[in-house]
This record gives structure tokens, C-alpha cells and sequence, in this order.
């Protein structure tokens, strides 16, 4: 029997039809799956053309930072309506910089929780300072990891994007908890974190600081969320503990998928809203999510925006568990 599921933090609908499905082992051989090949001639590498434009003060002990070259959201521009009238088209003003990973070794299936937490950290301080731009409305740090998640570079590297708008999804989702918030008086994210250790089905791991789980109702194969226990709506205010936490969690659901699913190529991002966003404080909690890219969206996918899973969340979380 197909499953009607919806995704308690943005309303989204999507459809759980485990009678199409294999069993979580048959996503393992995957014989397709090309990965990225380091360049002897790196760019990203130590004293590389890329690392030559790094800030001076981003240098932390696995990871320095650089300006985008090829930036989606830059710095310095006037915000200028070049608009057609009908439709609007400003300058993309704002921030979007690389987090490189100083060793190339460290790519996400071998990475160690020590390099992850300062990767975070990293991510956290760069963060810090692209949301005192006063052109930026929303910060967005995510990690491309793997032929087929959007990376064309090999060298491990996460990006922050601060964009001058609030994304369509980011900004459903501040909506949709504050409505849960408005309703039930009680951050969604602290009852589902709750709920879930509780339950203790989809669980894949906990620490004293975090909880990772596979989302009850995913948009992606074996899609987990990792929710820190401590609220807080912003990321650039979490504590060194929650993002220790964190990060070892992020570590250990990363070795397993690539262990389980065969060096998968995936996404993670953390969904944030912004340390000065003192309305959703009490509503909102930052949040990693974790998209494993193994199967493609078909015509329903996206035209409809509604996803059709294969693999019951319950038995994803328990696969990825041991
Ligand atoms: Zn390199
Ligand atoms: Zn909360
Ligand atoms: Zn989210």
C-alpha cells in the first residue's frame, strides 16, 4: 500500500510506495557511479592559484577560505534594479565564498570528527560575518560532495551562499514551523527530536548535543536530518558543543551511506535563519539535512514538486544505523 506523508515542517506532501521497492542493499551496487579525480595540478591545493586568493584571517587548522570566482551573490555591488518593468532583475548582491578543506585527503567519506567540527566552525565564523552585510537576508552553507551533486572540483570544499532574498524553501519553512509554533506552542523541531529518540525507528545516531535520523517524509532516498538538541534558531549562534555534536553525526552518517550505498554523491546543507532574526528565535531551529543523490526525479517529481520514495524512512534509518 502506497503512504501519504507529509513533512511537518514545510507541509509538503510526498508518497512512500515500498511495493516498487528493493530492498536497501540493492542501492548498494551502483556500477555507474564515477567519482571526481584530484588534479595533480589542484588549484584548491597549498600554494594552488585558488589559494593564493585566500583571506589572511579565514585560516583555521584544516580549512581557509576564498572568494567565489565565479560568484552567484558578490560583494560590493550597488543593489540596482536593471528591471524589464514586468519582471525584476537586480544586481545579485551578497556573499558567496569557499570553505576549502586545506588537505585533500579530507573528503567527506574519510574526513575526521576533529577536521569536520572545524569545518563547521569555519563555516559558522564566515557565516558570522557575511550576515552583518546589510544586503544579506539569508545564509546558506551547504557541501557538495561527489560526481552527480553539482561539485566539478574534487578537492573537498563547502560554500556559503548569503544571498539579499530568502530562498523559496528556506522561507516556507520559517513560515510553516512559526504557523506549528503559533498552533501548538512548541518549537516543531525540539518535539520531533524528542519524538524521534523516543520512537526510536528512524534514529541512525545520537550524542548528548544532537540527533541524526532518517526524515519521516523525505524528498530524497535515505534523506536524514540532523537536529541539535539545544534550541536555537540560528547556526551562527550554536554552541562549540552543538556543533561538536553535530559534526561527529555528520561524520558517522556520511562513512555509513558511503559504506551502505556505495560512495553515493551527496548534498548537506544547514538551514538557518540569521543570528539578527530576533522574531524567529523562538520558532525557528537550524538544522542539517542530508540529500543522498541516487535516484533521479522524474516528470511527477517536479512538475508536481511531490516525491515518490521507494524505501520506507523506517527501514532506511535502521539500515544506516549499524
Ligand atoms: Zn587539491
Ligand atoms: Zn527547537
Ligand atoms: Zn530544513
Amino acid at each position: 500500500m502506497p503512504r501519504l506523508r507529509q513533512n511537518i515542517t514545510t507541509g509538503e506532501w510526498m508518497v512512500v510506495s515500498p511495493e516498487r521497492a528493493n530492498r536497501p542493499e540493492d542501492f548498494k551496487v551502483r556500477p555507474f557511479a564515477a567519482q571526481l579525480i584530484h588534479d595533480k595540478q589542484c588549484r584548491f591545493c597549498h600554494g594552488g592559484e585558488a589559494w593564493q586568493t585566500h583571506y589572511f584571517e579565514s585560516v583555521t587548522k584544516y580549512t581557509y577560505t576564498i572568494p567565489n570566482k565565479y560568484p552567484a551573490f558578490s560583494s560590493g555591488l550597488n543593489i540596482e534594479e536593471m528591471g524589464h518593468g514586468f519582471y525584476s532583475d537586480d544586481s545579485s548582491s551578497g556573499v558567496h565564498e569557499v570553505i576549502v578543506l586545506t588537505d585533500p585527503k579530507d573528503t567527506q567519506d574519510s574526513i575526521s570528527t576533529i577536521a569536520m567540527y572545524d569545518l563547521l566552525k569555519a563555516l559558522q565564523s564566515r557565516a558570522k560575518i557575511a550576515e552583518k552585510n546589510p544586503d544579506v537576508a539569508s545564509v546558506v552553507p551547504i557541501y557538495n560532495h561527489g560526481m552527480g551533486s553539482g561539485a566539478t572540483i574534487a578537492h573537498p570544499h563547502a560554500q556559503l551562499f548569503a544571498s539579499p532574498v530568502i530562498p523559496g524553501r528556506l522561507k516556507h519553512e520559517f513560515e510553516y514551523t512559526a504557523k506549528y509554533y503559533k498552533e501548538n506552542n512548541r518549537c516543531v523541531y525540539c518535539k520531533m527530536a524528542k519524538f524521534e529518540i523516543k520512537e526510536d525507528i528512524r534514529v541512525i545516531a545520537k550524542n548528548n548535543y544532537a540527533v541524526a535520523f532518517a526524515a519521516f517524509a523525505p524528498r530524497f532516498l535515505f534523506e536524514t536530518w540532523i537536529v541539535p538538541l539545544k534550541h536555537t534558531n540560528s547556526f551562527m549562534r550554536a554552541s562549540d558543543e552543538s556543533i561538536h555534536d553535530v559534526a561527529e553525526l555528520l561524520r558517522f552518517v556520511i562513512k555509513n551511506m558511503d559504506k551502505k550505498l556505495g560512495k553515493p554523491a551527496l548534498n548537506w546543507y544547514i538551514h538557518t535563519s540569521r543570528g539578527i532574526d530576533h522574531h524567529l528565535a523562538p520558532t525557528y531551529h537550524w538544522h542539517i539535512e542530508i540529500a543522498p543523490r541516487i535516484a533521479m526525479f522524474g516528470g511527477f517529481e517536479l512538475g508536481a514538486d511531490m516525491t515518490v520514495e521507494t524505501v520506507l524512512p523506517e527501514i532506511a534509518g535502521k539500515y544506516l544505523r549499524g
